[in-house]
């Protein structure tokens, strides 16, 4: 038997935050289920630079809705160009400061059902600090991105410092007052929410989810980003890849002087060997990939540290709208 979940709106303020890049045909079927579920004060949209007709869409809602009397404000946030999803979360996070009790991120494109929007309320309202959406299946994945989120997690949770992520949650959580605080005051920009929010050490709830097909559309993600995504992710939450090469240095430090020796001992008892051409080119070869990969590592993070001293905003907004100020 499912267990009725009982909520008056009226008792709590919650915001939901959605970033929206080319969600044309997505769009108004999301607000749509969205305002059917009469529990949210404040519906942020976030246009992450789309090229199709999201905006113009949104601000056609949104003055049908004014008219309307509804509880749920719908803003728009439009940003100058695409600065992607991580920074145009980020960018509700900032729009709704502190004025909520607790906001939820959720993908426009309806693979995060709203529907269970009341049962993470509900675990909220039970005492979780943060409520995390987990996907009871992959099957709207392709063979190659299932694949490669295992690979993900598995490599991340290896390396990473502090967090272990929990396979199948994404970005679709719940935080409470005090956890959107503390996710906005954190600008590092290299943004990764998925570890970033269970980096904060708030206690989480887990409800899970059928998560389906897009509505319509296809997925911005293609494997090159999601590598690069994953990539930046694990050099965000982990130093174990600039470390590990003074290890590998001492191992074959250690195995050259052993070999060194190896070599002294057969010059003096057996002459100059002067045959050795493949396998001095094979330590040469193998020698400078392992610098050059070292070199690599070390780059990149130094890069980070170049991208962070700029101090450069996250986005950029060009227009703001809400459905209370029109
Ligand atoms: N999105 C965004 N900026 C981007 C890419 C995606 O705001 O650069 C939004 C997109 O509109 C959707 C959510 O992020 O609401 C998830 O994107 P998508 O469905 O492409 O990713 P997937 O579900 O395949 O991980
Ligand atoms: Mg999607």
């Amino acid at each position: 038997m499912t267990k009725k979940v009982l909520i008056t709106k009226e008792k709590y303020n919650i915001s939901l935050i959605s970033p929206c890049f080319n969600e044309e045909e997505n769009i108004s079927k999301f607000i749509e289920r969205i305002l059917a579920l009469k529990l949210i004060n404040e519906l942020v949209l976030i246009d992450d630079g789309s090229t199709d007709n999201t905006v113009n869409k949104i601000i056609e809602i949104q003055k049908k809705h004014s008219s309307k009397k509804s509880l749920t404000i719908i803003s728009l946030i439009q940003l100058t160009r695409n600065f992607g999803k991580e920074s145009a979360m980020l960018a509700g996070l900032d729009y709704i400061k502190d004025r909520y009790d607790a906001a939820i991120f959720i993908d426009a494109d309806l693979q995060h059902p709203p529907e269970i929007i009341p049962k993470m309320i509900s675990a909220w309202e039970h005492g979780a600090e943060i409520v995390t959406a987990v996907r009871e299946d992959r099957e709207a994945d392709t063979f190659i991105k299932c694949a490669s989120a295992s690979i993900f997690y598995k490599v991340f949770n290896w390396l990473a410092n502090s967090i272990q992520l929990k396979a199948n949650a994404g970005d679709y959580r719940l935080l409470n007052h005090q956890a959107i605080n503390v996710l906005r005051s954190m600008r590092e920009y290299y943004r990764f929410s998925k570890g970033l929010i269970p980096w904060t050490g708030f206690s989480s709830v887990e409800v899970s989810y059928h998560h389906g097909y897009r509505y319509k559309g296809s997925s911005s993600w293609n494997t090159i980003k999601l590598l690069k995504y994953g990539i930046d992710s694990v050099f965000s939450f982990s130093d174990l890849p600039l470390k590990i090469w003074s290890f590998i240095g001492l191992i074959i430090s250690s195995v050259s002087i052993l070999y060194s020796f190896v070599i002294l001992i057969r010059t003096i008892f057996f002459g100059i060997d002067v045959p050795g051409y493949a396998s001095l080119i094979v330590a040469i070869l193998f020698l400078g990939g392992v610098q050059l990969i070292g070199i690599g590592v070390l780059g990149d993070y130094i890069g980070r540290i170049f991208l962070n001293s700029k101090t450069r905003p996250h986005y950029i907004i060009r227009k703001l709208i809400c459905t209370d100020k029109q």
